[in-house]
């Protein structure tokens, strides 16, 4: 008896998920697995209105009719463990990452707090292969979608590893796969993806903080939503192209010039479409402008 109870509430549960799904129109879920709360000097350089950087780890869940595209995926679960991978410097700034997340909770648990199961996310899309967004990758199964040039900057990772753990290469080496930005231009940048072919997803090349680092624009309702990786750590750094914060430059940009000229390429997008919604992986105010809370499903906003 209580067995059947279980399956008919389980039917329930998928039965209403599967009601809040759209049938054609673009839905985006923030999925976060970890938040935390830092001085505003570490979000950014220079004279700065954020006093504190309210700063999160999460994904960002799309789906719609085709897929469920999952973008970012947070830590993996032995990423205390995998600092011990990293050469000196690189180990005590990591662990310090890994100890200061507050509240972690897996990729799985945050994916099942919009009714996801692992098992419907066709695919992964990660804005660059740092272990705080492509871990959680090693608990799910779909391919994962990188660009060229982080392709190349993971393999010398592996024998030279300065912060992202072999061992976590290792583990989702077999379901990497080579996106080529062949779509053409895109509101400025010179060359993108667009994953379907009908605007949902586009894919930009925004290199700097690792060399094959990415952004996506995602299309919701009348407004478009632009993910910038860590191309800047804070709304207002990537808004008015502050540089990052000294000890966050040099412990992870791998080229901080050509990072900060591509932050200074984001506030001049910014100023020439005031109305796309940035968001830096790691601001939480970002995301909340968008999705209001975490774990909400967007369709539109305003
Ligand atoms: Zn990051």
């Amino acid at each position: 008896m209580k067995t059947m109870l279980t399956i008919v509430a389980g039917l329930l549960i998928s039965a209403s998920a599967a009601a809040q799904r759209p049938a054609d129109k673009p839905q985006a879920c923030w999925v976060e697995t970890s938040a935390a709360t830092m001085d505003g000097a570490m979000g950014g350089a220079g004279l700065r209105d954020t006093k504190i950087w309210h700063s999160t780890i999460s994904g960002v869940l799309v789906r719609d009719a085709k897929s469920d595209v999952l973008i970012d995926t947070g830590f993996g679960p032995n990423a205390e463990a995998q600092m011990n991978e990293l050469p000196a410097p690189a180990r005590a700034f990591g662990s310090q990452v890994v100890s200061g997340a507050k509240d972690r909770k897996s990729i799985v648990d945050a994916l099942a707090s919009v009714d996801e199961q692992p098992s419907q996310v066709t695919r992964i899309l990660i804005t660059h292969a740092h272990y705080d967004h492509l871990g959680g990758a090693t608990q799910l199964a779909a391919p994962i979608y990188i660009s060229p040039a982080e392709v190349t900057w993971m393999a010398v990772q592996t024998t030279h590893p300065t912060i992202t753990p072999p061992s976590l290469i290792a583990a989702v080496k077999p379901r990497l796969k080579v996106l080529s930005y062949d779509s053409g231009p895109y509101l400025g940048f010179k060359k993108s993806k667009d994953i379907y072919g009908d605007g949902t997803i586009v894919v930009v090349p925004l290199p700097g903080h690792t060399p094959g680092s990415q952004g996506l624009f995602v299309k919701l309702g009348r407004r478009n939503v632009f993910l910038i990786g860590d191309a800047a750590d804070t709304l207002e750094a990537a808004e008015r192209g502050l540089p990052k914060s000294p000890a966050i430059r040099s412990n992870t940009d791998s080229e901080p010039e050509l990072a900060d000229t591509t932050t200074k390429q984001i506030a001049d997008f910014h100023r020439a479409h005031p109305d796309i919604a940035i968001v830096p992986a790691h601001d939480r105010v970002a995301y909340t402008n968008v999705f209001g809370n975490p774990s909400t499903c967007v369709a539109d906003f305003h």
